[in-house]
């Protein structure tokens, strides 16, 4: 049958442009079409978790990296219709891909005192056993080895970013810059002689620098760590809050942390720990709280109305018998709540697969209530929450186009993730820090196949088991 001359014509036309079109961009310089599907990571094959605005999960789906950043997240079919060329492909088959889980809370060079005193209260633990081992054995090189030993656990286990407070924090920024992580890391200013500063005057002078020298950078944020309200006075408090405005950095601090605190600021500034820092107006969107177990109501309003961050640290509250925060309170308010380790001696260790599963049934088991602290939640928290804790939300938490390429891939395979009828619970519930198989950060691998690739981890443990004989020598007769 013959065609209508006007459709032949129209048709005609049609296939014109499609030629121009397709030719155009050749004509105007061959890297203008080029770069449009050429990446330089396609991680494909396996589910992918986004965590974005609306929790999409694909089934077979598929992130496109370019530099630094993700350009493009979807399905199998949509990634076809794309014709993504990539210099680097990962073939997450048997895996599910999300974004690299967030550590709100640590002290990393604590690793090296894994397990030196357990089953004590945080004063005890504290002043008896943490603040005398530190003063006889933290240097800068100790630092050193204890940060790697804990960037290399972090790394294992699919952790991209933390929270750090620590003393010589300028040494544990350079390690994490080298091993490739993102870091929030604050310098701990304290109302005592430590190991890296013995005025407080030195302590200021030392974290000016730290900042000078960070600030700006791709993987470091510098911030400045005040140890908590009852070690540090008020007095230093107003200059940190105006060391922090002036060099626009954010602030790390313990806050509500155990009932010796509560009582010690009654008496002290008679009022309660959240409540004296909203008086002498240290609240602000700078500040990210670790612990922050205990407060009432009015003080959680008052911490979302401040925009303040919280790291909640179940396993290290638990293990020191502080007490369990209110989460579920706190997540119904919209409060910024992200999931920490808080250091390995007050935990054993980094994994913040388990602080998801123990995050999602402490909160069951205080409040009797099954519906509280939902696996979701739970890896919201970990993810997405984390970086609205960090004030990083618009960088890193979620895979979405145009964020920081900070991701993971996760085995399926193993016998306690077998069968699989609800992934994310999975996640939450029986995932271990040893399925992690792939860690990128800011669109580099730090992990390929369990391979790590910018630490060596025979030599870092080798450092790690001299430091233990030098600390259990350094405590014979004065602990235990
Ligand atoms: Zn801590």
């Amino acid at each position: 049958m013959k065609k209508p001359f006007g459709l032949s014509v129209v048709i005609g036309v049609f296939i014109c442009l499609i030629v121009i079109g397709a030719s155009a961009p050749r004509r105007a310089g061959s890297n203008v079409s080029a770069a449009a599907n050429d990446v330089d990571l396609l991680i494909a094959g396996g589910a992918v978790i986004t965590m974005d605005r609306d929790r999409r999960v694909f089934e077979n789906g598929f992130v496109a990296i370019r530099g630094e950043r993700i350009v493009d997240v979807g399905g199998a079919s949509e990634m076809k219709a794309k014709g993504y060329k990539a210099k680097q492909t990962i073939d997450a088959r048997g895996k599910v891909v999300l974004p690299g889980l967030i550590n709100a809370h640590s002290h990393i060079p604590m690793t090296l005192f894994r397990g030196i005193a357990d089953d004590l209260d945080l004063q005890d633990w504290l002043t008896k056993y943490i603040f005398p081992a530190e003063a006889k054995n933290v240097t800068r090189d100790f630092v050193i080895a204890g940060a790697r030993l804990g960037l290399v656990e972090m790394i294992r286990g699919g952790t991209t970013a933390y929270a750090d407070m620590y003393y010589f924090e300028d040494a544990i920024a350079e390690e994490t810059k080298k091993a490739g992580l993102r870091g929030v890391l604050g310098e701990t200013v304290i109302d005592f002689p430590v190991p890296d500063n013995k005025t407080w005057e030195a302590a200021l002078s030392y974290t000016e620098n730290f900042v000078k020298r960070w600030k700006g950078d791709a993987l470091v944020t510098p911030a400045i760590a005040p140890h908590a309200p009852y070690t540090v006075s008020t007095d230093h408090l107003n200059q940190v809050k105006a060391f922090a405005e002036k060099h626009d950095v954010p602030i790390i601090m313990h806050l509500a942390e155990a009932p010796t605190e509560t009582k010690i600021i009654a008496e002290r500034y008679n009022t309660r720990p959240t409540l004296y820092l909203e008086k002498i107006g240290f609240l602000s969107r700078r500040l990210l709280a670790a612990h922050v177990v205990h407060v009432n109501d009015q003080e959680i309003e008052i911490l979302k109305e401040r925009e303040v961050g919280v790291a909640h640290c179940p396993q290290s509250n638990m293990k020191l018998s502080s007490g369990a925060a209110p989460i579920p309170q706190m997540l119904k308010s919209g409060l910024r709540v992200g999931l920490g380790t808080d250091g390995a001696a007050s935990n054993h260790d980094l994994s913040m697969w388990e602080e998801m599963d123990t995050a999602a049934k402490l909160h069951k088991l205080v409040t009797m209530t099954p519906t509280v602290v939902t696996a979701e939640q739970a890896l919201e928290m970990a993810t997405i929450g984390a970086a609205r804790a960090l004030h990083l939300e618009n960088e890193i938490g979620s895979l979405e186009t145009g964020k920081r390429a900070d991701l993971i891939a996760v085995d399926l395979g193993a016998p306690h993730l077998t069968p699989m009828y609800n992934l994310r619970s999975h996640l939450v519930y029986a995932a271990k820090a040893s399925d992690v198989t792939d860690t990128i950060v800011n669109g580099r691998a730090l992990m390929r196949n369990r391979r790590l690739l910018t630490l060596n981890e025979e030599a870092v443990k080798a450092a790690a088991r001299q430091y233990q004989k030098q600390v259990s020598e350094s405590l014979r007769g004065g602990v235990r």
